[in-house]
């Protein structure tokens, strides 16, 4: 890190056509997503074609293939540095040999999602709000993927979501007034299918929110059509949550892509993952979450990485986390500071971690610290009668 070019990381730059130049491929095909989901990076040949793989990531790619598959939209594959093998793109989707290494504590499900299942397919776990899983495919997939059980449709679990059953509950189930779609990646189903979940959705009555999971933007801009905003835009209020890790991420095509979400009135937040030699350190989440908001996405949380089975080499020790978050408090706009949390190992939900501000306390004084370290006190309130004498 020791050369760190802050300028050249929040630039908006496009990489294409990359590793397609000089291989028939026309403005047009490259400009159309189905294009790109045809030509998705997979197997081991395709793959040198273009990068050199060291041991570790040809061992990778040949075992894991029964567990993730592996898959990348030309797209996203060109913004990987062919003569870096610490590239930050590269980390996150070409699979390692140790994603086939156990930790003791790593597990299949971490987050217990199938025991807090009403309905195949639905989690309930709080009050208010659901997780519908409503495919389990994407447009690429993360190495580090906490639904890598069920997602890709190459491990021994399937997701069976049962459409009807999930319809039923929502409509029975009066508080539940907020519904996040995510799977796999709902951007990836057609448009004619989004309409008809939506507007479904859309029919019952206590559902005032809707959002969409969606790593799309970043595996596949060019997926976010003018069409898909018109539809999207019919079903207000609605959210989008994309998932970027990395200011290199955020490029030309991309911003474009968000900027037609933004401009459909689509509220845009940013999930990020916590991950080694990818994102793990204050210099580059600043450039993230400043390119974020240049895109008009707030960054909503930071999440430490899950105990997925095989992610040991890419979590990074919780105090990472706690560290970035104090290099970003006070140090640049309040909007671009995301929620650091961890999802709690079985099933406990979303838990908020932060610096600690507060120096003592007792019940009359708060010693606070800021940003600089600088110290603050904060009397409560006086009692009323203390004050009349
Ligand atoms: C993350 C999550 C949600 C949404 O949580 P928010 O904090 O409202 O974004 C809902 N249900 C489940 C099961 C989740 O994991």
């Amino acid at each position: 890190m020791a050369s760190f070019d802050y300028d050249a990381e929040v630039r908006f730059s496009s990489a294409a056509p990359g590793y397609w130049s000089g291989r028939d491929v026309s403005p047009g095909q490259w400009a159309d997503y189905r294009w790109h989901l045809k030509n998705r990076v997979q197997r081991l040949d395709r793959i040198e074609e273009h990068l050199a793989l060291s041991e570790e990531e040809r061992s990778g790619i040949l075992l894991t293939g029964t567990k993730l598959a592996s898959a990348v939209t030309p797209h996203y594959f060109n913004l990987i540095e062919a003569d870096n093998p610490g590239c930050p793109i590269r980390r996150q989707i070409i699979p390692r040999v140790e994603e086939t290494f156990a930790d003791s504590h790593e597990m299949t499900d971490p987050c217990a999602e199938d025991s807090h299942m009403p309905v195949p397919g639905l989690v309930h776990r709080y009050p208010d709000r659901v997780l519908f899983l409503v495919t389990d495919r994407c447009a690429s997939y993360c190495r580090y993927c906490t639904r890598s059980r069920v997602v890709s449709g190459v491990g021994e679990q399937h997701l069976e979501t049962q459409w009807e059953a999930a319809f039923d509950y929502l409509e029975n189930t009066p508080e539940v007034r907020d519904v996040l779609l995510s799977g796999g990646d709902p951007l990836l189903l057609s448009d004619a299918r989004l309409e008809r979940i939506l507007s479904r959705l859309r029919s019952i009555e206590h559902i005032q929110f809707v959002r969409i999971g969606s790593r799309m933007p970043i595996f596949l801009p060019q997926r976010i059509t003018p069409e898909l905003c018109e539809i999207l835009s019919r079903h207000h209020p609605l959210f989008i949550s994309i998932h970027c890790n990395h200011p290199r991420e955020l490029t030309a095509e991309v911003r474009e892509g968000l900027e037609r979400l933004a401009d459909a009135g689509i509220p845009l937040g940013n999930q990020s993952v916590l991950l080694r030699g990818v994102n793990d350190c204050v210099e580059i989440q600043r450039a993230l979450v400043h390119k974020l908001l240049l895109c008009r996405v707030k960054p909503y949380y930071l999440y430490q990485c899950d105990l997925i089975k095989g992610s040991a080499h890419l979590r990074t020790p919780i105090q990472t986390g706690l560290e970035i978050m104090e290099g970003l408090r006070g140090h640049t706009t309040g909007y671009a500071i995301p929620q650091f949390v961890i999802d709690a190992p079985g099933g406990g939900g979303k838990i908020p971690l932060n610096p600690d501000y507060v120096v003592r306390s007792d019940e009359r004084n708060t010693l606070l610290r800021n940003y600089e370290g600088k110290e603050f006190l904060y009397p409560e309130a006086q009692e009323l009668g203390s004050l009349l004498m």
